[in-house]
């Protein structure tokens, strides 16, 4: 299910739609009305892209995986984190807790207000000042096909000097670390930091790839993690700055 109203679409023959839900838009897609080459921009991310990145996997088929890696532990695809079915998806959140854009707006919208409620609660409870870069806490999935989500926040890019990438690594880390200490088998993330706070692509999957890779090595509990990309562009990115074997 896309976001209601999320896209504008621009045909090849210069005729606009705005406001189009994803639904719509698939629709179109799949009667052959647009094409893949048609740009669109996503409301959701804030970006224009091709029709085909957007709509290929995330709303036409299964999730295909894109490649994968730690002897199938992990697999990246292209899709949509909040259609994930897995024991948890992981929040690119920011530290207040309450919402944001990007990943963070799409997991509230689409997971109701009982995250927001555990959010809240855990703020008043344990993190009065928001929750610190890095770190990680874990609400109900709400009405999300996920049960758990895993709320990480990750280093806006040139904010912590050289820390920045230890920071990001902690995200991965702490949030696998809470996923085994819950029982959970299943986690998929979002390229954390890589959107809004602008951490590079491909600085961003040498070190996510790195400190996923250390996490599964130390806890053989962790049957599956999914990275989950919203185009495959940013898939192939990934791919090809992964350090797995490093
Ligand atoms: P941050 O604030 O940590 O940078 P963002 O939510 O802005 O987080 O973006 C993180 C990444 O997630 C970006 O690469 C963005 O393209 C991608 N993204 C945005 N929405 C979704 C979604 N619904 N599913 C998967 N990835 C998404």
């Amino acid at each position: 299910m896309g976001v209601s109203g999320g896209y504008k679409v621009v045909a090849d023959d210069g005729s606009e739609f705005d406001h189009v839900a994803g639904e719509t838009v698939e629709r179109w897609y799949r009667d052959g009305l647009v094409t893949p080459d048609d740009r669109v921009f996503s409301y959701v991310d804030g970006r224009w892209g091709r029709l085909g990145d957007f709509f290929d996997a995330r709303h036409l088929g299964r999730p295909s995986a894109v490649a994968s890696f730690v002897g199938g532990r992990v697999t990246v695809l292209v899709g949509d984190i909040t259609k994930q079915q897995v024991d948890a998806v992981v929040n690119a959140a920011n530290s207040t807790l309450l919402g944001g854009g990007g990943v963070d707006g799409a997991i509230h919208e689409a997971g109701g207000p009982r995250i927001l409620a555990e959010c809240r609660e855990i703020r008043r409870v344990r993190y009065p000042d928001g929750l610190p870069t890095g770190e990680a806490v874990i609400t109900t999935g709400g009405d999300l096909p996920a049960r758990h989500v895993i709320h990480t926040v990750g280093p806006v890019k040139g904010m912590w000097g050289e820390r920045d990438a230890e920071l990001l690594a902690s995200c991965y880390r702490n949030a696998l670390a809470l996923a085994a200490h819950h029982g959970l088998r299943s986690v998929a993330f979002p390229a954390i930091s890589t959107g809004v706070y602008g951490y590079p692509r491909e600085a961003a999957a040498e070190v996510a790839s790195q400190a996923i890779a250390e996490a599964l090595a130390r806890d053989d509990s962790i049957a599956e993690v999914r990275l989950v990309f919203y185009s495959a562009r940013d898939a192939e990115v990934f791919v090809e700055h992964q350090r797995f074997d490093a």
